[in-house]
């Protein structure tokens, strides 16, 4: 391939780590270009990656409390407020529309496949809002609407942990995703409402019992946008051929995450990583699911990269390491993009 791919990502951290920036204005240096971390405009621009699915995320309490105390209405308190929930979750909805005003035309919030090839055209980044983990929802169930008029098009309703809608997962280490028990009423309730909106629903935080109620009422395909192979890496978060076999009957797909833990199959947190422990993972998921259903799913600005990917700066290594596993051109650009731009186009008809 002599021409660098387009890539299309199903999911990144970027909105969460801005809302955690002590900088003065995050969203200035994300555009011009001086934010540390794995993602700023230019960077991202010059790699090519053109977008994808950006996470509105509310982080552990603890996790908050202990690096970013300056965050939290009263940090002596033991867990988020009720209105601090929904507030942080309001903060990075309005940081990716600052992100888009403040872009000189630059970025894009999108809601339809033909704005995502009109920013592929233009050069624009593209983002389609996620959600992950609802919890504000459970305590104000009509912000969907008021999201969804903002441009949510996509919810993971857990994260790790438990909430009114089930158990979540814990995410451990060699674990099945057995973990607990599935959706409660509510949680399939929310399902029903999104799926009845067109959105897509993300099974990638969830244990195996609330991915076969999802699989049961979700009636679309089924994404898990930042999952790995668990017969390579025996994560609770990783799916098995089960679960593969169950999202190829879908029609839907799996992002590639590039978390060292998710990857290793030692599951350690070690960043000496080969870039072809990924590849292992792109390989053996198409071998499961077939070429169409398979993407990159970062979790840049939320993981631990391998070394030789430190940031998106360094995607043309793993392409070229994709090359070198005789990843045909087609299939690359099926990996990179194509197969995202498909699985959105399905859901959001
Ligand atoms: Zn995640």
């Amino acid at each position: 391939m002599n021409t660098q791919p387009v890539i299309f990502d199903g999911h990144n951290d970027l909105l969460t780590r801005l809302w955690l920036s002590s900088a003065e204005d995050p969203v200035h240096d994300f555009i011009y270009g001086t934010l540390p971390g794995h993602l700023d405009l230019k960077r991202c621009q010059k790699a090519g990656w053109m977008g994808g699915l950006f996470s509105i995320f509310l982080p552990p309490y603890a996790y908050v409390k202990n690096n970013h105390p300056d965050k939290l209405v009263n940090p002596s308190h033991s867990d988020f407020t009720p209105q601090e929930i929904i507030d942080i979750c309001r903060a990075q909805l309005a940081l990716a529309q600052q992100l888009q005003a403040r872009s000189d035309g630059q970025i894009q919030i999108c809601t339809s496949i033909a704005q995502i090839r009109a920013c592929q055209k233009n050069q624009q980044l593209a983002i389609v809002l996620h959600l992950e983990g609802a919890e504000f929802l459970a305590i104000k169930p009509e912000l969907l609407d008021v999201f969804y008029e903002s441009g949510l098009r996509s919810i993971g309703p857990l994260w790790n942990r438990k909430s009114l809608f089930g158990d979540g997962l814990n995410a451990s280490f060699p674990h099945s995703p057995d973990t607990g028990s599935g959706l409660t009423n509510q949680g399939k309730d929310l399902i029903l409402s999104c799926r009845n909106k067109r959105m897509l629903i993300d099974v990638s935080h969830m244990n195996e019992r609330a991915f076969w109620d999802t699989l049961e009422i979700a009636d679309q395909p089924i994404v898990a946008t930042h999952s790995n192979a668990h017969a390579l890496c025996q994560q609770a978060r990783n799916l098995t051929d089960r679960q593969l076999a169950a999202i190829k009957q879908s029609d839907g797909m799996v992002g590639v995450n590039f978390d060292v833990a998710f990857l290793r199959a030692d599951g350690q947190r070690n960043t000496q990583t080969s870039l072809d422990v990924i590849v292992d993972h792109l390989a053996y998921l198409i071998d499961h699911l077939g070429e169409d259903h398979v993407g990159f799913g970062s979790d840049f600005d939320g993981c631990l990269l391998p070394d030789d990917l430190s940031d998106i700066s360094r995607l043309e290594v793993l392409i070229e390491r994709m090359q070198q596993r005789h990843f045909s051109d087609q299939l690359i650009e099926k990996v990179t993009s194509k197969n995202w731009f498909s699985v959105l186009n399905k859901i959001w008809h």
